[in-house]
């Protein structure tokens, strides 16, 4: 049994107060059917301070011009700002040089990219690509579908029943036909955290390359994509307090210049003919067409909020909260934790007895609590634990153990309403 202790011990994270930090987040103050908001859901998508909400107006406001084209001093502002933000991201993941990041539209779309370039150009008959049995569908499928079409061998890397990663099979798996292993940082299912550095390494000695889906890391714990020596990491802006519709893909220089353009169109060339185009540098080679400004902006907004907040007393104070949030509902008879490995960061997914857990995500939500219910586009995931879907509770630094607190009543009432 976990055991927490009675209050947050400040110094560990940092002086971190919630209360304070959640009037930077205008959604939160509302009632929702009556009753204070108390939004769980995390995982599916974070809120947005003010500073990121301003960001966005300001652009739009003062400053809105197509990037990179024009002289005139709207452009000039506008594309400044746009790189900028490409700097701030940059410093935040640890990279070398502005020109290993790129923009997409976020995880997803990073990832495609990463099938449909390097993927394409690289895996063959025979080829092995390497997943874990945790991934998001986001990063099954167009793996998947990058197996189908070059007769490669998809191989799943499989997981205990806490839900951890298990190395020893993983390094089983590894084979000299190994060409990319593909993993989740955290688990958006489970909340797993895994042992990415240990992966890296181990890919690395077989010549395979690693791409870390950090969609549900980045907003919980320093990540530095130099130490870990991944050669892929892919993240969404808006799971990070950050705008919907923007993200990134850091790639190392010496493997994006290996590969082809992904999508084709204006920005990405240096000099068009009919018999010849000339592609343009790293990172303008893979952002085909106008990209979303204001969002990437907003993006650039978001990371200096988590900066001067700080990550280490988030992750500190996070921390406390799962466990708070782990141990009372370990002691609720009728629930089973859905993932209950040793490192793991903000997600807790659970069900109550029999209790549908769109049944339960529909109760708690006439109470005023925004939960996720259902297979988490991590449907592989809950055929491993023999459940269709999971309730699921995520938290942010915003979070506090008074809203842990009315998750646990909510679900008395329920059990109660369900007897
Ligand atoms: N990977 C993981 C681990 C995720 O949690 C998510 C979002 N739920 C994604 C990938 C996909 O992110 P997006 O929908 O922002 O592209």
């Amino acid at each position: 049994m976990i055991t927490h202790p009675a209050t947050l011990d400040v110094e560990r994270t940092a002086g971190l107060d919630p209360e304070v930090l959640r009037r930077d987040f205008p959604v939160l103050h509302q009632e929702v059917h009556g009753k204070p908001l108390v939004y769980l859901d995390n995982a599916a998508t974070t809120q947005k301070p003010s500073s990121v909400i301003d960001a966005l107006v300001r652009y739009y406001e003062h400053d809105n011009a197509n990037v990179h084209r024009g002289i005139h001093e709207l452009s000039q502002r506008a594309t400044n700002d746009y790189e900028d933000a490409r700097t701030v991201v940059q410093e935040f993941l640890g990279a070398a040089e502005s020109e290993e990041i790129i923009y997409t539209r976020g995880t997803t779309e990073s990832i495609n990219l990463v099938t449909a370039s390097w993927g394409r150009a690289n895996v063959g008959p025979g080829d092995e690509v390497l997943i874990s049995a945790m991934e998001h569908h986001s990063n099954i499928v167009p793996w998947q579908i990058l197996c189908e079409e070059k007769g490669a061998r998809l191989k799943i890397v499989p997981i205990n029943d806490d839900g951890e990663f298990l190395l020893d099979e993983y390094e089983r798996l590894l084979s000299d036909h190994t060409r990319i292993v593909a993993v989740n940082h955290v688990s958006n299912a489970l909340g797993s955290v895994n042992p990415v550095r240990e992966i890296v390494d181990l890919a690395h000695e077989r010549g395979a390359l690693v791409l870390i889906d950090g969609a549900q890391a980045v907003a919980h714990m320093k990540v530095d994509v130099r130490s870990l020596e991944c050669d892929f990491y892919a993240f969404s802006s808006h799971k990070i307090f950050g705008p919907t519709g923007i993200g990134i893909l850091y790639g190392k220089r010496s493997v994006l210049e290996t590969m082809p353009p992904c999508e084709s169109g204006g920005d990405m060339i240096k000099h068009v003919t009919f018999e010849k185009t000339i592609y343009n540098d790293l990172p303008y080679k893979f952002e085909a067409g106008t990209p979303n400004i204001a969002d990437a902006i907003g993006l650039g907004a978001a990371l200096r909020y988590v900066n001067n907040v700080g990550l280490e007393g988030i992750g500190a104070y996070e921390e406390d909260l799962l466990a708070y949030a782990t141990e009372r509902l370990a002691a609720f008879e009728g629930v089973r934790l859905i993932g209950t490995a040793k490192h793991k960061a903000s997600v807790l997914s659970f069900n109550l007895d029999s209790i549908h857990p769109h049944d339960l995500g529909t109760v708690l939500d006439r109470e005023g609590i925004a939960v996720r219910a259902g297979h988490h586009c991590a449907q592989p995931v809950m055929d491993r634990f023999g459940v269709t879907a999971t309730v699921r509770a995520s938290f942010a630094f915003y979070n506090t153990r008074a809203e842990v607190d009315r998750l646990v009543e909510t679900l008395h009432k329920a059990r109660e309403i369900f007897a």
